[in-house]
């Protein structure tokens, strides 16, 4: 235990070692707030005795849960640690319903509803009385899901909105919605915590049970609480007062999702005998990336100043890269992460890049790839796990493989052509009976005695239409081909249909270009090297690529790490880049209009704050947007920045780039042109 305590400073050992009154730890960026939750952990099993089963601690994202059960079990054997609980607060919720389902009035194995569930839900119940356009739609998930979190009730919100009439039908539908997600035994997202604050209330048996459950509760990231999460913690804790919260209030970056900062200073009243811990020194970042995030948030007024220092040298200058556009920025980074790995024998796990929306990840992507540097998606959906990239990559299958029924099933009705589940049916028995795939039953005769002449029709619409695209991908140019069968089938069309906005189904299909793109590189490049292989080895790989990327999901391998800024909360990494640093994407166009800068630039703060020792700005002069080609502005956060600390580079002062810069530029890439030959 003494080596556990000896490596924490004066202040974070008097953060563990405070067990009989709660706790709040107030501290900046990197300075050990996690580390105390999780050393605290291991004081409470080892020198508190305190059985680990009876100890929960909880974060927000699924990545920083993962991270600390790891800090968790170097520390803890795992006997040790043996029933201790480490998750998000939505696992815990879940975890709780699951238990006291029979209370809730649920029955066992009910189903979780995502936002895309919830939506269609939300969808059919406007519906019923007219045409709802999907933006209104919208709205009223986000109003039902803000009630939710707010504890508000159906009754309750339409009482509060009464003179509202658009509040008023939303509160109706809200209604309506949790009566359908009980007759569907199901639960959303906001319901797992709602539902055991309200089982708590209701039935206060239940509360004993959890309290006798869990002595000591502890919260990491506490600034981003929302009013329900609040309530669970109080709930929990009430009767013991045992627990330890860390949070900075610097790094609340989750109001748009109810969070309350406040919660923060709500504690002192709600818990008189509460105490106060604040740390200074941070571990994790460079003097420099330290300055420069302090002078930025000090544009923020503060409740609580905090003062951060390290030790850690005063470091490299943060290097500000200003690219042509948004192509030549993914391209850059790409390139960078290339050549350092190479001279600084790093490796790819020390990388990230991290922004602000999750569309600018996609050029990266593909840059990425074609420098074959392997790199990992968290907190957002890669490219292609996009529903739009499944779609054209299962007609891409189908092409090479027209025995594949899952693509088959995938797109046989996508867009629509009247083939239903029940003429599905009759293929499927038809297939099996023959012992063929449902793509070769549509060519055989005896279907004719299965289906109306009709359906059958429908389906040798479809197989000759695929036919013709295999026929003129062998014999003419393959990707001309397949460009036209996407325009043929108007899959454009299909997007608006089922977009929430015109701009989502507009972004979709550029993503459509984009894989037909890549196909297009691999495609040479292969034949670079074997002039023999064709459209089919080309799919045939991107497929690989594909299956490749879901297995791995999981795994902890060697990775570049891509992340929206909101996913890198409470993590660091060596080398960071922080892309898109202009006017509109940081901060955010709506948060500039609905005047939230306060946000976006603790947003920012974070983002910087997860750099131990290089950080890397990146903006691009151009940028296509809702396909136009518009010019940006540089990020005001920029200049925010201590200038004296920023080295600029790029085009912003091309005429003044010294002469050394760019002998430095040339050969950084000449060294990577070498080592990229060298590797294939
Ligand atoms: P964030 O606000 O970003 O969540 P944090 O306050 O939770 O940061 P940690 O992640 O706990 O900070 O710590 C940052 C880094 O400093 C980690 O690498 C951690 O191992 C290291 N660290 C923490 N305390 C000490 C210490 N006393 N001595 C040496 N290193 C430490
Ligand atoms: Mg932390």
């Amino acid at each position: 235990m003494e080596k556990i305590l000896a490596r924490l400073n004066d202040r974070q050992r008097a953060a563990v070692e405070q067990v009989s009154s709660p706790l709040l730890v107030l501290a900046g960026a990197g300075s050990g707030k996690t580390s105390v939750i999780t050393s605290k952990i291991a004081y409470l099993v080892r020198e508190k005795k305190m059985a680990a089963r009876h100890i929960c601690a909880v974060t927000f994202t699924n990545k920083a849960a993962k991270e600390m059960r790891e800090r968790v079990n170097q520390l803890l054997s795992r006997e040790e640690a043996k029933g201790l609980i480490v998750s998000t607060f939505h696992s815990l919720g879940l975890e709780i319903i699951r238990k006291e389902a029979r209370h809730l009035d649920y029955k066992s194995g009910f189903s979780l509803f995502d936002t895309e569930d919830a939506k269609a839900l939300i969808r059919d119940l406007m519906h019923k009385d007219a045409q709802v356009d999907a933006e209104i739609i919208q709205q009223v998930q986000h109003a039902i899901s803000q009630w939710k979190n707010d504890l508000i009730e159906p009754e309750e919100a339409a009482e509060l909105h009464q003179d509202e009439p658009s509040y008023r039908l939303a509160a109706e539908v809200y209604a309506a919605y949790n009566r359908h997600l009980k007759a569907y035994n199901a639960v959303d997202f906001d319901d797992l915590i709602r539902l055991p604050v309200l089982l708590f209330q209701q039935q206060p048996e239940r509360l004993e049970h959890w309290q006798h459950r869990l002595h000591y509760l502890l919260v990491d990231e506490y600034q981003d609480t929302n009013a329900s999460q609040y309530r669970l913690v109080k709930q929990l804790t009430h009767l013991r007062q045992t627990f330890t919260v860390v949070g900075d209030d610097d790094q609340s970056i989750y109001a748009w999702r109810g969070a309350r900062p406040e919660n923060l200073a709500q504690l002192s009243d709600d818990f008189p005998h509460l105490k106060i811990i604040k740390l200074e020194q941070n571990y994790r970042s460079t003097g420099r990336i330290l300055k420069a995030a302090n002078q930025l948030i000090a544009h923020n007024p503060h409740l609580h100043e905090k003062s951060l220092w390290s030790q850690l040298g005063f470091g490299d200058p943060i290097r500000v890269i200003q690219c042509a556009n948004e192509e030549a920025e993914a391209e850059r980074i790409a390139a960078e992460i290339m050549t350092r790995k190479l001279k600084q024998q790093a490796q790819w796990k020390d990388f990230a890049v991290l922004y602000r929306g999750n569309f600018q990840s996609r050029l990266l992507e593909i840059k990425l790839q074609a420098f074959q540097i392997p790199y990992k998606i968290s907190g957002g959906t890669s490219f292609f796990a996009r529903n739009e990239i499944k779609d054209i990559m299962a007609y891409l299958r189908l092409l090479i493989n027209p025995a594949d029924d899952n693509a088959f099933l995938r797109i046989i009705n996508l867009p629509r052509r009247e083939i239903g589940p029940s003429i599905l049916e009759k293929l499927a028995n038809y297939a099996k009976g023959r012992g063929v795939s449902l793509f070769a039953a549509c060519h055989e005769l005896g279907l004719e005695s299965q289906l109306k002449p009709q359906q059958l029709e429908r389906l040798r619409r479809f197989t000759q239409w695929i036919d013709g695209i295999m026929q003129r991908c062998e014999q003419e140019d393959p990707l001309a081909a397949i460009g036209e069968m996407i325009r043929d089938m108007d899959y454009e069309a299909w997007l608006y249909q089922n977009a929430s906005s015109p701009k989502i189904a507009e972004r979709r299909y550029a993503n459509v270009w984009i894989l037909i793109e890549s196909l297009q590189t691999t495609l040479q490049r292969m034949q670079e090297d074997d002039p023999s292989l064709g459209i089919k080895e080309a799919i045939a790989r991107l497929v690989l690529r594909d299956l490749l990327e879901q297995q791995q999901e999981e795994e902890e391998v060697d990775k570049v790490q891509l992340l929206t800024l909101h996913a890198s909360k409470g993590l660091e990494f060596p080398q960071v880049f922080l892309m898109g640093m202009e006017e509109d994407l940081l901060p955010h166009r709506n948060s500039i209009e609905t005047g939230q800068i306060e946000e976006e630039r603790r947003l920012a703060y974070v983002g910087l704050t997860r750099a131990q020792q290089q950080l890397t700005l990146t903006l691009a002069k151009q940028r296509k947007t809702y396909g136009e080609m518009l010019n940006c502005t540089p990020s005001r956060f920029l200049d925010e920045l201590p200038q004296e600390d920023l080295q600029w580079e790029g085009l912003k002062n091309t005429a003044e780039e010294s002469l050394e810069a760019q002998q430095a530029r040339k050969k950084d890439r000449i060294a990577m042109l070498q080592a990229m030959l060298g590797n294939s």
